[in-house]
């Protein structure tokens, strides 16, 4: 492929048991195991580094009864990738297991939408239904990082590097974004949870946390049209995606997927 392409990697750092009718509206007709994977990624090449998302930290995960499995700096560290030198993160969404840990991250300019910053602190949030998978902490310490001219907002779809674009999806926050990549095997799409398995997206079942579950089916929709094929989509929490790209090191199955 001609043009900037990238290298990139899902690197897993937590776990959650749960059963397939907490996984789509309406619940599952078929209920049985159906857990979630925890993620964060990195995209690499061109001179460049750029994470997305930064994860929960041990001490949220116990709160939350997730299983903690390493600090999701630990896993870029697997990749050489230093968080404290890490220019670029791209924060999907400000959902605790998202944004927590940003603190890790000194140098970086962090890459959000106007709308996910007006959600996670605007009228909806006196809602448990809303506010639920925010952390107040997280939340107030991206607005510390506005103030200190450590946020780049975004309004819609904007390019990040050559390659490299952010394309806003909202439903399952008002302002939730996705990453596009251009990469060897053609345009790859981090959906984050625009869909969080691939059953969302391929079947049309929306997620039960939503703000608009018009605007997230919607996105599945969109997030078709972005990828080169079905095949180019990346969900947000499927443990199919260790399963279905290869590890770049016997030493990181299990742990780091390679997606391009
Ligand atoms: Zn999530």
């Amino acid at each position: 492929m001609s043009g900037p392409h990238y290298e990139v990697y899902a690197i897993k750092y937590a776990h959650h048991e749960r059963r397939a009718s907490e996984n789509f509206i309406g619940g599952d007709p078929h209920d049985g195991p159906m857990p979630l994977d925890y993620f964060v990624w990195l995209i690499r090449g061109e001179g460049r580094e750029i994470v997305v998302d930064t994860g929960f930290s041990a001490a949220t995960g116990a709160r939350r009864r997730r299983e903690h499995i390493r600090c999701p700096t630990e896993g870029l560290r697997a990749l050489d990738v230093d968080s404290g030198k890490v220019k670029d993160v791209v924060i999907t969404h400000l959902h605790y297991d998202h944004v927590g840990n940003f603190d890790l991250f000194p140098a970086a300019t962090f890459h959000l939408q106007d709308r996910e910053m007006q959600y996670a602190t605007g009228r909806h949030m006196a809602q448990p239904v809303f506010s639920g998978a925010f952390d107040v902490e997280d939340v107030v310490g991206m607005v510390r990082n506005t103030y200190a001219g450590r946020v780049r907002f975004h309004d819609g779809d904007a390019e990040l590097a050559p390659g490299v674009s952010l394309h806003f999806i909202g439903g399952h926050t008002m302002g939730l974004q996705v990453v596009r990549v251009a990469t060897r095997r053609g345009n790859v799409v981090l959906a984050s949870d625009a869909s969080h398995f691939y059953a969302n997206l391929e079947q049309v079942r929306p997620f039960p946390i939503v703000f608009s579950v018009a605007d997230m089916a919607e996105g599945y929709a969109r997030l078709r049209a972005l990828a080169d094929s079905p095949g180019h989509i990346i969900p947000g929490h499927d443990p199919l995606v260790l399963a279905r790209y290869p590890a770049p090191a016997q030493a990181l199955q299990g742990i780091v997927a390679r997606l391009d």
